[in-house]
Parts: C-alpha cells; sequence; structure tokens
C-alpha cells in the first residue's frame, strides 16, 4: 500500500558514485516520480557552452536562463533530458559537459533557477531525488535523506568502464581527474556546497552490490511508509 502523504527522498554525495542508478531504480520499485537533478545543471551546461556564455559575466548568465526551458520526461522506465524542445539526454553525459558543469553549477543564480524548477517536481506525488544539495537545500523535510559516498577509485573505475561502453573516448586517469575535480567545487563552493545534512543516513557502496544497495535503502522508505501509516498519515 503507498502512503497518502507524499514521500520525498533525496539522495545526496559525490560525483559517480551511484545515486543516480540507485534513485531510478528506487522509484521504479516504488512507483515513485524520479528526478536527476544533475541532470538539469547539464543541461544549462550545455546551454551555456553552445552560446559560448561566458560564466563570470552574471547579465550573460541571466539571459541565458531567460531563454531556457528544461524538461525531464519519465519514459520506459528511464529519464529523458529536454532543453527547449531537443532530447538532449546522451549529449549531457559527455565528458567536455563534465568538464564544465561545476562550475556552472557553482553559480549563484543558477542555482536559483533550478532551485524552483526541482521544487515544482514535488507536487502530488511522492519523489526520489537526487544530487548534491537535495537534502540540505531543495528538500530540507525530505522523509528520508541518504548520503552516498564510496572510494574514489572505485568510483572512477566504474565511471570510466560505463563511459567506454557507450564508446566515449577517454581514459582512467581522465576520469578520475574529472570526478576529482567536480567533487572539490561541488564541496567548496558558497553556494549550497555538498554537505552530509544531519539527519542522512550514509550509505558507503564500495563493497555493495547495486541490488544490495538497492535493498538496503528500500527497507528504509518501506519502514517509513509503515510508520506513516501506523500513525494514521496513510
Ligand atoms: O549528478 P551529476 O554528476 O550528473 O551532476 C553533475 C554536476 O551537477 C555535479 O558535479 C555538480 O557540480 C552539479 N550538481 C549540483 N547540485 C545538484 C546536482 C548536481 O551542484 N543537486
Amino acid at each position: 500500500m503507498m502512503a497518502k502523504e507524499p514521500i520525498v527522498v533525496a539522495i545526496d554525495g559525490y560525483s559517480s558514485c551511484g545515486k543516480s542508478t540507485t534513485a531510478r531504480a528506487l522509484a521504479h520499485r516504488l512507483n515513485f516520480v524520479y528526478a536527476d537533478s544533475g541532470a538539469l545543471y547539464r543541461a544549462v551546461t550545455l546551454f551555456f557552452l553552445r552560446k559560448k556564455v561566458n560564466f563570470s559575466d552574471l547579465g550573460e548568465v541571466n539571459h541565458a536562463l531567460h531563454n531556457i526551458q528544461l524538461d525531464l520526461r519519465p519514459i520506459d522506465g528511464d529519464l529523458q533530458v529536454w532543453l527547449n524542445g531537443e532530447d538532449v539526454t546522451s549529449e549531457i553525459r559527455q565528458m567536455y559537459v563534465s568538464d564544465a558543469v561545476s562550475e556552472v553549477a557553482a553559480i549563484k543564480a543558477v542555482r536559483e533557477e533550478l532551485l524552483k524548477v526541482q521544487q515544482e517536481m514535488a507536487s502530488q506525488k511522492s519523489l526520489v531525488m537526487d544530487g548534491r544539495d537535495i537534502g540540505t537545500t531543495v528538500f530540507p523535510h525530505a522523509q528520508l535523506k541518504i548520503f552516498m559516498t564510496a572510494d574514489p577509485k572505485v568510483r572512477a573505475q566504474r565511471r570510466y568502464k560505463e563511459l567506454t561502453e557507450k564508446g566515449e573516448h577517454t581514459t582512467y586517469e581522465e576520469v578520475f581527474a574529472n570526478l576529482a575535480h567536480r567533487d572539490l567545487i561541488d564541496t567548496t563552493r558558497k553556494e549550497s556546497p555538498l554537505v552530509q545534512a544531519q539527519d542522512a543516513i550514509v550509505v558507503d557502496n564500495t563493497h555493495l552490490s547495486k541490488g544490495e544497495q538497492l535493498d538496503l535503502i528500500l527497507g528504509m522508505v518501506r519502514a517509513i511508509i509503515k510508520s506513516a501509516e501506523n500513525h494514521g498519515f496513510a
């Protein structure tokens, strides 16, 4: 049985530690909406790169933000990312976007704009959202907050495998450097940096399979749904 009160599950953590894979599978199993906030930052970055926006010029940044229409569309258990009517789902995963995304995500105006977009997604339906500041800034009252982490070398190896399987030409060293660079900017930026929310549960998946991790978090959400039912909220 599903709780009537919408439930928000916030999954935050470092780059490439399996947040999106787990969040997507979790939403699928629970029939919740899945929202990948990183995809929104990536789509904005793609737009800025195409339009050659100077990231340090606030006027240019604001002008560009007014011309962006973003849409996350759930299709066949997957999530498509649309930018101004174009499907950019694959393009936003390319390394040239990954290399610039953390600079763009550190811009206050960008975060303010995407904060609105993200909060609007949690309307009537329960939701799983993954990112960097979901439990701290976007949904500080989320019923479940997960802070996901894993050994950086393991994260880089997993990401490298994923990219090369998709045909992208890159090296393990390049992927490792990109993750380290993004982690550094994400944790040290002024605007809602990546930090563990006080009430978040840490999940280190260095030695966990995808299935084990999913079962662990599924158990946590089901306990929340059960508790809501027992207290008459469902
Ligand atoms: O999750 P993903 O790695 O695709 O996110 C890409 C980048 O977007 C991150 O490295 C981070 O700089 C930024 N991001 C963010 N806040 C979020 C989600 C992503 O700053 N909530």
